[in-house]
């Protein structure tokens, strides 16, 4: 590629809105351009970086057995509806209608839609195991789509299914795509941790995450130096918790406590039926843990709810996790939430000593959690709880905190999509059983930046080759000198034929500016031909990470960068 023909428009400024090292160099080296929030254009560098990453994706999915397929962006809302997510996906997903009205979203991840594809196409054990796999656009209105591409709206995910006959094909096929998942990130040049990321009420390794380390990082994760032990900090903070302390199984209503707004006015605030507030909710104001419990559109609940409780939302617990903490059943856990039972309100209540954790049925809670002394739902809270230096639940070493970025999740789903959607397999006895899934996605564009946040110095980018745009720029320091001209052309043709992905700088400019623009995008080597390459047969030959520059003969030059 000749720099004249290349469509890499560099700014000098770093663009205001770009908070984060990644997004700012992304924007001003020409690799992406906004177009809404949240929404990017891809450059042809930055379309460059992506394929690379995808091809490596592609093989290490390959290589696991998996096949890749395109499933639709567009997804009819019955899917979702009959998977029950329709309802509690809430404004994260960007619903649309079609000219007859029927409803449709643009799908945010494709658990729905692929079992409806293997209900239908697969109906014997030995159609199984199967791993399917796609590389595509995913659509999330974030409430707050920021740093570039690590939070955006439209971004893209390889995401991958798997369909096992029972738990222990399952175990086989989570196993692969963690060691897939490993040799991806090591590929891309990270440096990574797989984190345990939730182990559910059941217990088992049930979910990894695998986290960047960046400082600039959303998540906040805790490891073991001394051991493999590492955990998003919401696992590490419920297995540092101490059990509840009351354990009288009573009826929810028996421990109303008078408070501040009921269930009917929060749920006519709202404007939902009170059934539906059943979710946990926490906030944090000044300091103090309030709950709500709430379902239903629940990113606009918890802002509308916010500003009506008058509270400073910090954050969303699970919860399950959190009923795994408290060592009650699954269920909910925080004040009640039934007709005519108070809703503790009040951001000057200390702390809400009366809250009630347990399953959603009558008889079957603790009463007298105190959620600030037995449980912290709160990531806030959860950072406070577990301070660099608990001991770890392996080895008992002081433990270590990291922020990272979360690159990719691999999750064990077990029968949750297959029993809704009816997605059924006949064994060698006729007998029929639900499919055990399994799902894989790594946030490709979100790799992409992690890459530059942890790949960067003052000057630009510095790519690891296997995911650099260009492997090789040849930067030629007077294209007027005749000779240098004739030397640099045959350099590059020479390295095209030996398959080396190249860049020309032809322009009719500076050396020192094109030196600042090749720094800048990051080309993991420069040749530059000069006035000694045409006197002393020499190419300048540097190394983007190293930045030393050494003098190599020009004769055998491409068999020793190839
Ligand atoms: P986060 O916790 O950052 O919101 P998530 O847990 O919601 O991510 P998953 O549903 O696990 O994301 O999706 C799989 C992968 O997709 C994530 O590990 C991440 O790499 C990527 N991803 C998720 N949301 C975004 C986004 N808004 N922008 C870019 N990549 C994303
Ligand atoms: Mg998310
Ligand atoms: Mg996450
Ligand atoms: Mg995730």
């Amino acid at each position: 590629m000749r720099t004249s023909e290349l469509l890499a428009p560099t700014l000098r400024e770093t663009p205001a809105e770009a908070e984060i090292v990644s997004h700012q160099l992304l924007l001003r080296a020409g690799f992406i351009r906004k177009a809404a929030a949240g929404i990017y254009t891809y450059l042809p560098l930055g379309r460059r970086v992506l394929a690379k990453l995808e091809g490596i994706i592609r093989e290490e999915m390959d290589r696991a057995g998996g096949q890749e397929l395109v499933l639709p962006i567009i997804q009819p809302a019955e899917l979702w509806q009959e998977s029950g997510r329709w309802e509690v996906y809430g404004e994260e997903m960007f619903r649309l209608r079609d000219r007859h009205q029927r409803q449709f979203c643009l799908g945010p991840t494709h658990e729905e839609i692929i079992t409806a594809l293997v209900r239908s196409e697969v109906n014997s054990y030995k159609q199984l195991p199967l791993l399917l796999y796609q590389i595509q656009n995913k659509y999330r209105d974030e409430r707050r789509p920021r740093f570039g591409l690590l939070r955006g709206r439209e971004f893209i995910m390889k995401d991958l299914y798997s369909f096992d006959r029972d738990q222990e094909g399952l175990n086989q096929s989570y196993a692969k795509m963690y060691q897939a998942y490993t040799n991806v990130f090591r590929r891309c040049g990270l440096n990574f941790r797989p984190v345990q990321a939730d182990t559910g009420a059941i217990g088992g390794n049930y979910s990894h995450e695998f986290m960047a380390l960046a400082s600039t990082g959303e998540a906040v994760l805790v490891y073991c130096r001394e051991c493999d032990y590492a955990a998003n900090v919401e696992i590490a903070a419920a297995r540092a918790l101490p059990k509840p302390v009351a354990e009288t199984p009573q009826s929810i209503k028996e421990v109303a406590t008078p408070g501040q707004k009921t269930v009917a006015e929060v749920s006519a605030f709202l404007g939902i039926t009170p059934d539906r507030l059943i979710k946990t909710v926490f906030y944090e104001a000044d300091g103090q843990l309030i709950a709500v419990l709430v379902r239903g559109d629940r990113e606009l609940n918890e802002v509308k709810l916010q500003n009506f409780l008058g509270c400073r939302r910090l954050s969303l617990a699970d919860p399950e996790k959190v009923a795994a903490a408290t060592g009650a059943s699954v269920g909910y856990v925080g004040p009640v939430g039934l007709e005519g039972v108070p809703i503790y309100a009040d951001a000057e209540i200390p702390y809400l000593v009366n809250a009630v954790a347990g399953a959603n049925r009558d008889g079957y809670h603790l009463t007298g959690v105190n959620p600030g002394r037995d449980f912290r739902a709160d990531t806030y809270a959860d950072l406070r709880q577990v301070e660099a230096g608990e001991p770890c639940p392996q080895c008992g070493s002081p433990l270590n905190q990291a922020r990272g970025i979360e690159v990719g999740q691999i999750f064990q789903l077990g029968t949750k999509y297959s029993q809704a959607l009816g997605a059924t397999y006949t064994d060698e006895q006729g007998r029929e059983h639900p499919i055990v899934m399994g799902c894989y996605g790594i946030g490709v564009s979100r790799t992409m930046a992690a890459i530059v946040e942890q790949h960067h110095d003052e000057h630009g980018i510095i790519w690891p080759l296997s995911v650099a745009p260009y492997e090789v720029v040849i930067v030629p320091a007077s294209l007027k000198d005749e000779a240098q001209r004739e030397i640099a052309d045959s350099l590059y043709k020479e390295l095209i034929a030996a398959g080396v992905e190249v860049v020309y700088d032809d322009r009719d400019e500076r050396a020192g500016m094109k030196f600042v623009e090749a720094d800048l995008i990051g080309y993991p080597l420069r040749l530059t031909v000069g006035k000694k390459t045409v006197a002393q047969g020499t190419v300048d030959v540097k190394w983007r990470h190293e930045g030393r520059e050494i003098a190599l003969p020009r004769e055998n030059l491409v068999s020793r960068v190839k």
